[in-house]
């Protein structure tokens, strides 16, 4: 972690998560989009996390985050509360995850309160959680520099005007494939892109899992391809990773370019890549800067087109 950097706001998703994939199941394990994304972006920048969890949260969870210079004062302990809880099943090529479960428990009732400085954070992402709160986060930021937000089909099919809303507030709109044709009723990605810039956002970034993503603003659209992993054991969190690695990029460099944005993004798919290759928060948790120069560099090198 850069501690020069200025630093990342993040609020999401504290959980514990019960996976069942091909390659093995996890029970009430560590997840949550809050903490894929705190644990991608402090290899980059200093994260500020906000979020909730309940006195049954697991103090490996908070001894990891601590471990990686995550600042934990904006997460608040519920006494006898219970902690988020997702269950999801992957089929056989882990595309998307089928949600067996979801149980909000103590953020139904959570009110965010930024404390100290958080409220001067120049860069905030609101991972995928409720709309309500992303929103209620971004209200309290004073002016920030970069704000991108996430969000999931759930919110899209009970709450849709708040994800919409939530989307003419930000820079950068992030969304997966089926969630952005789901927003838009765009079966085209790249229509779908655009008509989610339509809705405010400045720019717009469509997540396709292992077919890497689509980054497009006013002048169109590039893509950035995945990290070609071959070991694919786990995809959870592979979203939220990318986003981390997205915006601890772009506070770790200053540089807000559409150029710079192409670098963030693969820096966000190599993150990905890690994450992907072991169960739960494992594979990013291990991952060190080392390995991601290495694997930039050989992304870098395998996506360059030789001239004409
Ligand atoms: P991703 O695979 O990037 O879509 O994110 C998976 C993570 O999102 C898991 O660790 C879950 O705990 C978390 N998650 C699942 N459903 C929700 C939800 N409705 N709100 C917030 N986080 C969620």
């Amino acid at each position: 972690m850069s501690t020069e950097s200025p630093a990342v706001l993040i609020v999401g998703s504290v959980a514990l998560d019960s996976l069942e994939t091909p390659y093995g199941a996890a029970n009430d394990t560590l997840g949550g989009s809050a903490v894929y994304g705190s644990l991608a972006c402090s290899m980059l920048a200093p994260v500020r996390l906000v979020g909730v969890v309940g006195s049954d949260y697991p103090s490996e969870g908070i001894e990891l985050l601590t471990s990686k210079g995550v600042d934990l004062e904006g997460l608040e302990v519920i006494e006898g509360g219970e902690t988020f809880r997702w269950s999801g099943r992957y089929d056989g090529d882990l595309g998307a995850a089928e949600t067996l479960e979801t149980h909000l428990n103590v953020f139904a009732d959570f009110s965010p309160k930024l404390p100290g400085d958080y409220a001067n954070t120049p860069y905030v992402f609101l991972a995928n959680i409720q709309p309500g709160l992303q929103a209620q986060v971004l209200e309290q930021v004073a002016s920030p520099l970069l704000s991108m937000c996430d969000t999931m089909n759930l919110w899209l099919d009970t709450v849709p005007d708040e994800v919409e809303a939530m989307i003419g507030k930000v820079d950068i709109a992030l969304m997966n494939d089926a969630e952005a044709q789901q927003l838009t009723q765009e079966s085209h990605l790249i229509a779908a892109a655009e008509k989610t810039l339509k809705l405010g956002a400045k720019r717009s970034i469509v997540k396709k899992g292992e077919h890497g993503a689509f980054i497009c603003t006013d002048d169109g659209c590039r893509f950035i391809p995945p990290y070609p992993t071959t070991r694919i054991i786990d995809t959870t969190g592979a979203g939220d990773t990318f986003a981390g690695g997205v915006i601890g990029h772009l506070a770790s460099t200053g540089d807000l370019s559409d150029d710079n944005l192409m670098r963030a993004a693969a820096v966000g798919t190599v993150l990905a890549s890690f994450c992907v290759e072991e169960l739960g928060v494992k594979g990013l948790a291990a991952a060190t800067r080392e390995d991601l120069e290495e694997r930039y560099e050989a992304l870098e090198k395998s996506s360059r087109i030789p001239s004409l």
